[in-house]
């Protein structure tokens, strides 16, 4: 589903880990490195991005010590807001138009989210930064990335991890004989209880026949390479 320039559009899901980097709140070298890397990319490839949030909050985590389940989703959502904020601050330092749709209506600070108005920022050479998650409780935002590429026509999702640079055969941090995977089906991940994403979203991708690829954001223009459709990680497909 190519887009109809021909460009290629792709749907890049940064973890809320990634804003962060490791920590509780943002991290701006961090998301100026990603935003730069996502610069080297515009007038050739169409880029949307889904932001995640839990480097603010997670709302099971809320909930196991706690609070209603579905307020503290809603606070999970907001949480990512704030990091497409970021994001586009460092995209538009970075020469990059960009705007930010929410799925929760707050409009001095974004847009609706409004899918052929997001294509058409695309095709104006913006990148769309998808926030807020469904705008449901008891979603994640990989569910979104997933929902959102299909809904956009995207070739691609891009998930971005931090700490390991694809999907492997057991932890890497744990068993020194784990293997990585350049090659995945969507079967054998749900087979062998490899979690690349949570349940639903795999499950969506699977469904439609919408490839993926998980790759390691850290090192020198791996965001960038990513985005050109380099399999510098873990690609998984029906
Ligand atoms: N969330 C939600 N509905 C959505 C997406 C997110 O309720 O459609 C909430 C949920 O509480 C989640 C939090 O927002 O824990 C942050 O999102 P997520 O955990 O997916 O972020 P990530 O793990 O990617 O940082």
């Amino acid at each position: 589903s190519t887009a109809p320039s021909g460009r290629r559009r792709v749907l890049l899901k940064l973890s809320g880990e990634v804003f962060g980097g490791g920590k509780v709140g943002i991290d701006p070298a961090t998301v100026r490195f990603v935003a730069e890397q996502i610069a080297a990319v515009k007038n050739t490839i169409e880029v949307a991005v889904v932001v995640g949030g839990g480097n603010f909050f997670r709302g099971a985590e809320l909930s196991e010590n706690g609070m209603d389940r579905r307020r503290a989703d809603y606070m999970g959502m907001l949480g990512t807001v704030m990091n497409c904020l970021a994001l586009q601050d460092f995209l538009l330092q970075a020469g990059v138009d960009t705007r930010v749709q929410s799925a929760i209506s707050m409009e001095q600070v974004a847009e609706p989210y409004i899918p052929l108005r997001a294509i058409r920022h695309m095709q104006k050479n913006r990148v769309v930064i998808f926030g807020a998650g469904t705008g449901l409780p008891y979603f994640s935002t990989d569910t979104v990335a997933a929902q959102r590429a299909l809904e956009i026509g995207a070739d691609e999702v891009l998930m971005a991890k931090s700490g390991v640079d694809g999907v492997y055969t057991a932890d890497p941090k744990r068993d020194p004989t784990a293997e990585k995977y350049d090659r995945l089906t969507y079967d054998d991940a749900l087979l062998k209880n490899i979690r690349v994403m949570d349940l639903t979203a795999m499950t969506m991708c699977k469904d439609n026949d919408l490839p993926m690829m998980v790759f390691g954001m850290e090192g020198d223009g791996n965001v960038t390479r990513a985005l050109r459709g380099e399999r510098i990680g873990t690609t998984v497909t029906v």
